[in-house]
């Protein structure tokens, strides 16, 4: 059985997080954000001592071991009743980062939407992202050079997986709009199929 599962896309900062949160409390919607999942590796881990190293960097993690603990995070949420495959629809943030890790997750996920969340200024988005280290104590967020090379990996290697996945299944949404308009803009595609 795949997931069936939407996709939050875009640049860092573009406020991806903030939607996923909304939409991970409306009943039969499970948020999963990637870079939370990592956050929350013990930082003296194996892979937790990885995430630091690529992420300080602003690169992605290698794909095996990210797919590997994104398998697991699904695989404990439905053990434990908080992710019900059967009747909820997965909200994806952070993953697939790659066309490798589509082509890995091809037989894992249906993908419904991808909703490609875009901002006219990338200024507001290094604000934000400037911001966001500071409330939430982000390390990989606090440097200028880190944000910039963390925006080159985002055009670089992220973006293609739009291609991937094809324009029946992309839905551009402005991401310069209140919040709660992008969130009207998601949901309007989001409960169709
Ligand atoms: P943002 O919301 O700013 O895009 P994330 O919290 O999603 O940032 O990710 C932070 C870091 O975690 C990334 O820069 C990367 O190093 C790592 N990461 C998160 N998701 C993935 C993924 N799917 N593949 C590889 N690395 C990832």
């Amino acid at each position: 059985m795949k997931y069936r599962s939407i996709l939050l896309f875009g640049a860092p900062g573009v406020g991806k997080g903030t939607q996923g949160k909304i939409l991970g409390v409306i009943p039969n919607f499970f948020h999963c954000a990637c870079g939370d999942v990592f956050r929350n590796l013990r930082a003296d881990s194996p892979l937790g001592r990885t995430f630091i190293e690529y992420s300080g960097r602003g690169q992605l993690v290698p794909d095996e071991p990210t797919i590997e603990l994104w398998r697991h995070f699904i695989e404990n949420n439905t053990k434990a009743g908080r992710f019900h495959p059967e009747t909820d629809t997965l909200v994806l943030d952070g993953i697939p980062r790659n066309v490798h890790q589509a082509k890995i997750l091809k037989n894992t996920l249906n993908v419904t939407a991808v909703f490609y969340m875009k901002s006219s200024d990338e200024e507001k988005l290094v604000a934000r992202i400037q911001r966001r280290a500071i409330k939430e104590n982000r390390l990989d967020d606090a440097n200028l050079s880190v944000i910039r090379d963390r925006l080159h990996v985002y055009e670089n290697e992220t973006k293609p997986v739009l291609k991937f996945y094809g324009r029946h299944l992309v839905h551009r949404i402005n991401a310069d709009q209140k919040p709660a308009k992008v969130l009207a803009d998601i949901l309007r595609h989001a409960t169709k199929k």
